[in-house]
This record gives C-alpha cells, structure tokens and sequence, in this order.
C-alpha cells in the first residue's frame, strides 16, 4: 500500500482534521510523513486559495480574498537518508483532480493585481468543469483542450540561514510594496506549537516567489511523468508541494491564474548522495514528462519592449506584457470579452517565448496559442 495524505476539500488547511501541511517556508516545522529513497507516496493537496473559491458566477470572493493564507502545501516530508549537499530526486508518476472543476480568475488592482492589472483592474472569475484530460468553461464558450497538469508549488526547505538570507533580500522590496514579507496572523506551521511557533512564524518566508529550492515557478512542464532534481538543504530534504494546475499558459500571467484545483499528487522519492557539488547545481533541474498534449497548429503574436511611447532596453517583461495585449486584442474580434480572453491566456496551454533578447534597443517575445482549442476558426480569412 502507497502511504497517502489526504486533505478535506474546501476545509482550510487550519481547520484540516489532520495536521497536513503548511502555508510558509521554516525548517523547524515538524514532517508530517516520512519516506524511505525507492518509496512512493501520495500527497493530496488543497487550492492555492486555501478553500476561498466557490464553484459559481460571482466573483465577489476573487476580490475580496485574503491572499495572505496562500499557499496551502501539504508536508514537509522527511526523506530518511538525505542530508545536506545531496540531491533529491522527484518523480511525478501521476497527478490528478479530487472535485471536478477548478477556478482561475483576475485578482483586483486593490488586492493582488497581475501582469495586466493596469488594463484589467476589476476582479473576474472562470470557472472550469473538468471531463477526464479536457476542460471547458461555462464562463468562456467554445474552447475545449486538454490539461497540462502540474503543481505550480513544489520545493525542498531551505535552511535557516537562506530564510534569513531571503528576508534580508526581498526586505527593500517589501517595503515599497513590491515582496510579501513573513505574516505571523495567518501563518500556519504543521504541528509547530507555543513559543516555537511564534519564534518561527515571525520569520518563516511567504511561498509567493520561487527561489533557490524551487517553490512557486509555475513552470507548466514540471507536469506527469517528470523528474525534478531539488537541491537538499536541510537533513531529510523535507519536501512540500502545492498550488495544483489542471492548466496554465506560461507566465500564469493573471496571478489569480491557472486552473487551479485540490488535487492529488503521486511521488517517487530518491537521493543522488552529494549531488549537488558533483553536478554543480544551485537550483532544480527537471526532465519533463513523456505525454504532454500535441497542438498542430498554433497562432502567434508578437510583442516588442515598447509600451505607451517608452523605448524600454531589452525588456522581455515589456515585451512579453505586449505580446500578451496583442493576443486579446485579437481575440475580441471573436466574440470575447478582454476579460474572457485575458482568463483564457492565463489558463489554456498557450506557449511564450523569447526570440531576440540582444537587438539593442529592443526585446522581442511571443505568445503561441493552439488554435484548436476553438470551436470556431480564428484565423484571419
Ligand atoms: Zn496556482
């Protein structure tokens, strides 16, 4: 039998009849399992939302969310053997969803915002119902694909020393608004209890940026059937993951952003001893999964780092931003609203790239979209 944590659906991760899971990055907080290398393990996990999003047409509770309880991981799992300096050797032999739809949306300008909160400032929501590997939304008529499914969230712990390295780091940025600093109120820290638990809560690093153990990348290729190679920078590794993507375009550019969904995940756990050193690796590296979804045809647009009359130096933000206005602009001839098509490039597999980054003074990006997805030919005729 395969050990399997479970979570309870739209229960948040505090109120969880089991101590699961965690919504902040400290290694005091004690392993809810632990794992011998060569075993497997399920891990079911919540909504990045923590349970705050209802299957319906109002996006009331997309505006008002409290985002501070994001995200809900479910571990950290000890992983018997590995220690510092080793490499931990992640397989996802499956991932699937627990209910059957998910939700993705645009926060507001006043309480999150996004990549394009400057021309979508209100708050919007998408709800999408789940049919085996496809999805369709009622809220976006006439698309229909198949998921890339993911976790936008997974990582080892860092040490003390990086989570005070972290909060020394991100701290300027905080101070301007622009970095989620350590919020003890809505901290939660498995079984860490008493004085322990205020000690770490005062400093335990939100899980809203991706950093050197990995954490929030959002990159939609760690999908089924990949191997991620993590960095082990505490003994036992403790591994967490969380934030499950049915779907997501790349750069999950509304921030309120994929098909997010509870879900659950199934691991294989190895240790590579001394991995690290020998293979002079700082961050993860991954080998994506073997069946990811074949789109033959694709359209797709350009966007250069010009915005508003500003020549920005080989910005591929700008430029990508551009691309991304450039695609639902389009798409508006076909019936969808800036909203709709704003949701639907946060959510469908649509593929950015950077072509020119060198071209002084300007960068050059693209965002592909497949077009069958729609049930409707949107090419120009
Ligand atoms: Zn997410």
């Amino acid at each position: 039998m395969v050990q399997r944590l479970t979570i309870k659906p739209g229960v948040p991760l505090s109120e969880q009849p089991n101590v699961i899971g965690m919504n902040r990055w400290h290694p005091s907080i004690p392993p809810v399992a632990s794992i011998k290398p060569g075993e497997e393990i399920i891990l079911e996990t919540l909504d990045f939302l923590d349970g705050q999003i209802a299957n319906d047409d109002n996006p009331e509770d997309v505006r008002k969310v409290d985002l501070t309880r994001a995200h809900p991981l479910t571990g950290p799992i000890y992983v018997e053997g590995a220690e510092v300096g080793d490499l931990l050797v992640v397989d996802i032999l499956d991932i699937g969803y627990i209910t059957p739809f998910g939700f993705s949306g645009i926060f507001s300008k006043e309480n999150g915002g996004g990549f394009l909160t400057d021309y979508f400032p209100d708050a919007a929501k998408a709800i999408w119902d789940f049919h085996g590997i496809y999805t369709t939304s009622r809220h976006i008529p006439g698309v229909r694909f198949p998921g890339l499914t993911h976790p936008g969230l997974i990582g080892t712990m860092p040490s003390i020393e990086m989570v005070h390295e972290w909060n020394r780091r991100e701290a300027p940025l905080a101070a301007e608004g622009k970095a989620k600093p350590p919020y003890p109120p809505t901290a939660f820290l498995g079984g860490l209890k008493g004085d322990s638990f205020d000690q770490a809560a005062k400093e335990a690093c939100r899980t809203v940026p991706p950093r050197e153990h990995g954490g929030n990348t959002d990159i939609k290729n760690i999908s089924i059937g990949s191997r991620i190679f993590f960095p082990v920078f505490v003994k036992g590794a403790l591994f967490a993951m969380g934030d499950l993507h049915f779907s997501q375009g790349d750069g999950e550019i509304s921030f309120c952003g994929a098909i997010e969904m509870d879900g659950y995940s199934h691991l294989h756990f190895d240790v590579i001893k001394g991995g690290m050193k020998k293979y002079n690796l700082k961050q993860p590296i991954f080998v994506p999964g073997p069946n990811d979804p074949h789109f033959e045809k694709w359209l797709i647009f350009e966007g250069i780092s010009v915005e508003d009359g500003v020549n920005y130096y080989l910005d591929a933000t700008v430029a990508y931003r551009r691309a991304c206005m450039n695609a639902i602009e389009y798409l508006q001839n076909f019936g969808y609203t800036g909203e709709q098509a704003y949701m639907l490039l946060t959510a469908a597999p649509v593929e950015g790239r950077i072509g020119g980054i060198v071209d002084i003074p300007n960068c050059a990006c693209t965002v592909a979209i497949p077009t069958g997805i729609f049930d409707q030919n949107i090419l120009p005729t």
